[in-house]
């Protein structure tokens, strides 16, 4: 709980006027505790945003998506934050959380088809 959250390491300047800007392994990442888990900065909103999606609009239908714990296979809701997207048992995934289910397949919600529809606007997210 110490971690100097506010101090940027010195050496992202060099970092970042090196122009290695495009190797992903030496842009220092900035972390945050929250709720006692280490995630990188900006998370906690997003999934405090994920919350407000609460169905998926398939095909002009509403199904309420998959909160964590809910899933058909045991995640460890009961012991742990999500691995992935670290919302803890009975909030919904941040979206793209490769944990999260598809509520009308049941699949891998990122990978199956149902929620793949977004191009031609019949899978929305439903804000509730
Ligand atoms: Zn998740
Ligand atoms: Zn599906």
């Amino acid at each position: 709980m110490t971690e100097p959250a506010s101090v940027f390491p010195p050496c992202a300047v060099g970092i970042l006027e090196d122009g290695r800007l495009s190797d992903q392994e030496d842009i220092p990442k900035r972390f945050v505790i929250y709720r006692g888990t280490r995630m990188t900065e900006g998370w906690p909103g997003q999934m405090i945003e994920a919350q407000t999606f609460t169905h998926y609009n398939i095909g002009g239908k509403d199904f309420e998506r998959v909160s964590y714990g809910s899933e058909s296979d045991d995640w460890g809701a009961n012991e742990r934050p999500c691995h992935d997207c670290r919302v803890i048992k009975g909030e919904y995934h941040v979206v793209g959380c490769d944990v999260e289910r598809c509520p009308k397949c049941d699949g891998q919600a990122i990978s199956c088809d149902c929620l793949d529809e977004e191009d031609d606007g019949s899978t929305t997210y439903v804000e509730g």
